[in-house]
């Protein structure tokens, strides 16, 4: 049967008298049925990928581009009056993550089936994921993301592990998606629910009652933890993905007959961030009932085990109140108990490295670097600080647990999927190689001074910024011009990400123009980023820039030169759509605390210029295209981390010494401002940022500002800045993230 006769089985009807939406469950039959039929990988030693979320992203395109159907599904389709880009806005996007380290699982998973390796992603089934953001009065609004209405590709198992949560015994049930590589075999997510979830009990956005364990444990990824209830919550989430995935492991090494004193042989774990460290004591709890001594049990478990780090904010190392885990998982307290006597005899008691902390509380990250083989930071630069500062203690009793791993991207779904005419011209130009090898790019470079090549290249991102404009018409009824330079900043919101910086360059720049003093060619600056629902400033952040957009959209005199967007509810979908229309990418993290990004590297590979500090990932961009094609600014990682260290940086010095600064910050509580927006929100947030500014904004917003203008006079420049896009291209292989997945492999998994 011909892909076309297989459509219309299903159908049972003809394409063109389909409904989009029968198109998107026939679209999917197939991809399941084809799932069904290539092999699981198979080897003698596999990963589990353990955390907390996998921002998947929507599963048809980028299925039917692995599995080699997507063109002439595209094609079919076209053929019959129907559109495939129509077909998959049916889909509702998975809400399973938040942000960059969700977004990172799940680019990993893509690359271990892709590269034919053993491993299989465990997390949880969250009903209602991350919130869905909504946009009402220029404020955020939380509300319930009702993913699983609709088919797709989650499928129920009966498979089911008891997990011991509080002395009572609920029943974790598997739910699998598969995760299929490109042109390779298949691997499996394994996401654990209990049946007895109620979404009935969420009202008014996304309240519930905290304590209802049986009905509200996988409700929401990250509920709110401000209060008692809502810690103990998140310990009950952790807990029971843990236990689920301990108990699915040491059961699968079981029914292959494989001695568990030999784990190691058999099974790595990696432990993303901390929300998984309890998979330690868990794990040597298990190995414990089969008969083994727990020291005995700590080793095997030690050498099985890998931790990453993906932050050196504080507030994100999770310690959790003793008490707490008494209350939660007492059977698991004598083994945490036990850990840390281990480590207090080991190293004479040093506060530094204990487990439990003076007061009562359980460092999760210790427990991951004592009992873990492996310690990775996520991009060169981080990996320095976690050694030279964050985790200095640590290193120097395991200097050779430590290791970088630079993160990546999938190409196919970051290109491939969400920019076919620029891979069309790549496949055109240097072959498919690259879709394998990324680092074929580089080959592109041999186009450098090819004057079509490079108008193709202009073309092609002209033409994405008109489908970004039609779309931003579309959902958010505002007219944006293609000609202008799109300057993208979408990320979480979070104030060490300095959305706010970007927001003072706006009002810098709207000033300007009513001074008289224009640009020369118009400016559309692009926000898109969740906040924490707790987290008032970021929220303030928020409110600023939409009362922003209010104002500066519908100034006759400034919106032919200034324009700004905020988009409702960024995703993944929304990533694919916005990055390849980028010109300019803002990456202005303060200096040091952006562990890598991986924002950064999909604008590099879709052709924009990045405008940022020297931190994270940002740094091995620069090493890679060379001054030439990126924009850096900034206070460097050493110098920020000498003002925190010396508690020298007072940003009231910066507003009060320069006039620029200063009536920036005070626009923001302007009359015009505050007849939109809220003013309490805009107070507290110029005081903020006069009086605490703990993410030193004021610091680096004069070379912010410096920076930015340079860049868009050398936009102005189309031969130079067509130059700059290429390199960016051809420089991007290295961030691909079948090559992080090598990397882990050879250093830490070893996989057979
Ligand atoms: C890639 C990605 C991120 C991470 O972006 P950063 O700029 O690295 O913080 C966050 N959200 C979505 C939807 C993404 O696709």
């Amino acid at each position: 049967m011909t892909l076309q006769e297989e459509l219309v089985s299903l159908l049972h009807k003809e394409i063109k008298d389909a409904a989009d939406s029968e198109l998107y469950e026939a679209c999917l039959e197939i991809v399941r049925q084809r799932s069904e039929q290539i092999p699981t990988v198979q080897g003698t030693k596999k990963v589990y990928y353990i955390s907390a979320e996998f921002l998947t992203g929507k599963q048809l395109g980028k299925n039917l581009i692995n599995l080699g159907l997507f063109d002439e599904m595209d094609r079919i389709l076209k053929d019959n009056g129907k559109s495939l880009e129509s077909v998959e806005a049916i889909e509702k996007e998975p809400s399973l993550g938040n942000g960059g380290l969700g977004r990172l699982a799940a680019c990993f998973l893509d690359s271990i089936a892709t590269l034919n390796l053993p491993g299989d992603g465990i997390g949880l089934r969250y009903h209602y994921g991350l919130f869905k953001q909504q946009f009402i009065d220029h404020k955020q609004h939380e509300i319930p993301d009702e993913w699983l209405d609709g088919s797709n590709m989650v499928r129920k198992t009966d498979i089911t592990f008891p997990v011991q949560l509080a002395g009572k015994t609920y029943h974790s049930r598997m739910y699998d998606m598969d995760v299929i590589g490109y042109k390779g075999n298949k691997n499996t997510l394994h996401l654990f629910d209990l049946d007895t979830i109620d979404e009935s009990i969420v009202h008014d956005g996304i309240q519930f009652d905290k304590t209802n364990i049986e009905k509200n444990l996988t409700l929401f990824l990250y509920p709110d933890d401000s209060d008692r209830d809502g810690q103990l919550l998140r310990i009950y989430q952790q807990y029971f993905m843990v236990s689920s995935a301990a108990q699915l492991i040491i059961h699968k090494e079981k029914e292959a007959g494989h001695d568990l004193h030999r784990l190691d042989q058999y099974v790595a774990v990696q432990i993303n961030d901390t929300h998984p460290s309890m998979v330690i004591p868990e794990l040597i709890r298990l190995l414990m009932m089969e008969g083994i001594p727990m020291k005995r049990a700590a080793d095997i478990v030690n050498n099985v085990c890998a931790y990453t780090n993906h932050t050196i904010l504080a507030e994100a190392l999770e310690k959790w109140p003793l008490d707490y885990l008494g209350e939660v998982v007492p059977h698991l307290l004598p083994i945490i108990e036990g850990l840390d006597y281990a480590a207090y005899c080991a190293f004479s008691g040093n506060p530094d490295l204990m487990i439990i902390d003076e007061q009562n509380r359980v460092h999760m990250a210790k427990m991951d670097m004592h009992y873990s083989r492996s310690i990775n930071g996520v991009a060169a630069l981080h990996t320095e600080i976690l050694k030279n500062q964050e985790l200095k203690p640590f290193y120097n009793i395991y200097p050779q647990r430590f290791n970088n791993k630079t993160n990546g991207i999938t190409f196919r779904r970051f290109l491939m999927h969400s920019n076919p005419q620029l891979t069309n011209l790549i496949d055109m130009l240097i072959g498919e190689g690259w879709k394998t090898d990324a680092s074929h790019l580089e080959e592109l470079l041999r186009y450098y001074n090819d004057e079509n090549v490079l108008e193709q290249l202009e073309n092609i991102k002209y033409q994405n910024k008109v489908r970004l404009a039609n779309f931003i018409k579309e959902k958010e009824n505002i007219d944006l011009d293609p000609n202008s330079v799109f300057d993208v900043h979408v990320k979480r919101m979070h104030e060490y990400k300095r959305q706010q910086m970007n927001a003072l360059w706006v009002i810098y720049k709207y000033m300007q123009i009513k001074n008289g003093a224009l640009p020369p060619r118009p400016i559309t600056v692009i926000f898109g980023g969740k906040a924490a629902p707790a987290y008032k400033m970021a929220k303030n952040v928020i409110h600023l820039i939409l009362c922003l957009q209010e104002l500066i959209n519908n100034d006759p005199e400034a919106n032919k030169y200034l324009k700004v967007v905020m988009i409702q509810n960024y995703n993944v979908d929304k990533a694919e759509k916005v990055i390849p229309a980028c010109d300019i990418s803002e990456q202005i993290s303060l200096a040091s605390k952006e562990a890598s990004g991986t924002g950064n590297m999909k604008f590099m590979l879709n052709g924009a210029v990045t405008l940022g500090t020297a931190d994270g990932a940002n740094v091995e961009i620069r090493n890679l295209v060379g001054n030439d094609n990126i924009y850096v600014f900034g206070r460097s990682s050493d110098e920020v981390i000498g003002l925190y260290n010396t508690s020298s940086y007072h940003s009231s010095d910066f507003y009060y010494r320069s006039n620029s600064i200063h009536n920036c910050v005070d626009f923001i509580t302007s009359e015009q401002l505050c007849a939109i927006g809220d003013p309490a929100m805009l107070n507290e947030l110029r005081d903020n940022l006069i009086n605490k500014d703990w993410f030193m904004t004021l610091l680096d917003l004069e070379s912010y500002c410096a920076a930015k203008e340079t860049a868009l006079m050398d936009y102005e420049n189309r031969a130079w800045w067509k130059r700059k896009m290429l390199v960016n291209i051809a420089k991007s292989g290295f961030f691909s993230s079948d090559r992080t997945i090598k990397e882990y492999n050879n250093d830490i998994w070893h996989l057979r």
